[in-house]
């Protein structure tokens, strides 16, 4: 049996005072205590200059409070032992460490844990958006797959996601702090134990890998999801290496090159298609940028390698895009492109207008791909019973009012916007 766990913070309020609770903590976090989950090295200094550290210790400073807030998953500036008391009283009175907000945990019967978590309102008053982190354990590594935005604003025809209108990019420190939260939760800071260890990999580490594969297109909040991965893969921190961290993005043209030269990730496209007029309605912003053009920007991805090939995503759709001839396709089109093809067994949702295709017909069309030479891993799902698979992603926001919506803060004009 999968678990559902509201937590008891949560469970102790009557569900319509909880969120006005929670608004009014947003809008004094907001405006009161300035958040440091998030801000890069040099943010972080400056803030220690706002609150009266010399020039000459702020770096000092930064690293050794860098080490608290993601080596050791300090939630309290209190524990921070090695920092004076008197800078310690003064980084609570005017800083803020805190996640977001669980609104539920979920647990599967496979180990899989979905997290509900709620941000603060956008508006005094206001409801709060919620988006959604997904844990998947194997023996011997982990991966958290994290959102970048509440919503998408496109709208891939088979993606739960993708029928969510609501719409704002995440700050940096509300991806960072998706991470943090999970390694709460499962136990991952030295030292700690998971308050529900099954289904937990053995080792020192729970939290191998990060996929961008939540809510969201990644290349649609550059900025803030390269900050939050710097972040990630600090070494004095978290230490993930950016070999472990996979952006995943439905073919955002114009945002790749600087993606792979300014962040460094391992990129994830999903193709789903082999020709235009299908990609067109299942990936619409396919209109925009067309199936030679996207794999023109995968030839020319910055690092990429044998040691460091692009994934190609491939959803298998049952009688939609998974007959042989289309496999035999794929393998054309990706010739002399270092790549990975990963299917992927669509996940059904309520009301989805697809089903998967059968497991024969993916396993003829994972034969193909892997006769012409390519690994094509069939992702097994995971989490399906608490709704935790990939594209089954969609949070409860989406019922925001429309003035809500409006007070969302929009998203920045360069980033190519919706498309819906
Ligand atoms: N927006 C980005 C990343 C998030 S979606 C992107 O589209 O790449 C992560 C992956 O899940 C994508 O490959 C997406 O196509 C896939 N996906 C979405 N809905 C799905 C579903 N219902 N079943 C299986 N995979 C799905
Ligand atoms: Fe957005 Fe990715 Fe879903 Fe498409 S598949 S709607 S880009 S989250």
């Amino acid at each position: 049996m999968a678990t559902n766990i509201t937590l008891d913070r949560i469970a102790a309020e009557p569900a319509d005072h909880a969120a006005a609770g929670v608004d009014a903590r947003g809008d004094e976090r907001a405006s009161a205590r300035r958040p440091l989950i998030g801000l890069s090295r040099a943010e972080l200094a400056d803030a220690l200059g706002d609150l009266g550290i010399p020039p000459a210790q702020r770096r000092m400073r930064a690293s050794q409070l860098w080490g608290w807030l993601y080596g050791r998953g300090a939630t309290d500036f209190a524990a921070m032992t090695n920092i004076a008391k008197d800078l310690r009283a003064r980084l609570e009175g005017a800083c803020d460490l805190a996640r977001p907000e669980i609104v539920t945990e979920q647990v599967s019967n496979d180990g899989t844990r979905k997290w509900l978590l709620r941000l603060p309102a956008s508006e005094p008053g206001g409801r709060a958006p919620e988006i959604e982190t997904v844990y998947i354990p194997e023996a011997d590594r982990g991966t958290l797959c994290i959102s970048s935005q509440i919503g998408c604003t496109l709208t891939c025809t088979f993606c739960h996601t993708g029928t969510q209108r609501l719409v704002r990019n995440l700050t940096a420190g509300e991806i960072v702090g998706q991470i943090l939260l999970a390694r709460d939760r499962i136990g991952d800071w030295p030292g700690a134990e998971a308050p529900d260890p099954r289904g937990l990999p053995v080792g020192d580490r729970k939290i191998t890998n990060i996929v961008l594969m939540g809510m969201g297109e990644p290349l649609y909040n550059f900025d803030n999801v390269r900050t939050a991965m710097d972040i990630a893969s600090d070494g004095e921190g978290l230490s993930i290496s950016k070999r472990r961290i996979t952006l995943s993005t439905s073919g955002i043209v114009p945002m790749m090159e600087r993606a792979g030269a300014e962040a460094g990730l391992m990129l994830a496209v999903s193709l789903h298609a082999v020709r235009d007029d299908l990609r067109d309605v299942l990936v619409p912003i396919n209109r925009k940028y067309p199936i030679a053009t996207l794999l023109d920007a995968c030839r020319n991805y910055p690092g990429l390698s044998n040691a460091r090939r692009i994934t190609f995503e491939y959803v298998m759709l049952k009688g939609v895009n998974d007959s042989v001839a289309e496999a035999r396709e794929l393998v054309r089109l990706l010739a002399g492109i270092p790549a990975k093809i990963n299917l992927i067994p669509f996940n059904p949702w309520p009301g989805s207008p697809y089903e998967c295709s059968d497991w024969e017909q993916i396993e003829r069309f994972a034969e193909v791909v892997n006769r012409a030479g390519y690994a094509s891993p069939i992702r097994t799902p995971r989490g399906r019973d608490i709704m935790a698979a990939c594209g089954q992603l969609k949070s409860a926001s989406e019922k925001l009012r429309a003035s809500e919506r409006r007070a969302m803060a929009p998203l920045p004009a360069n980033t190519g916007g919706a498309v819906s």
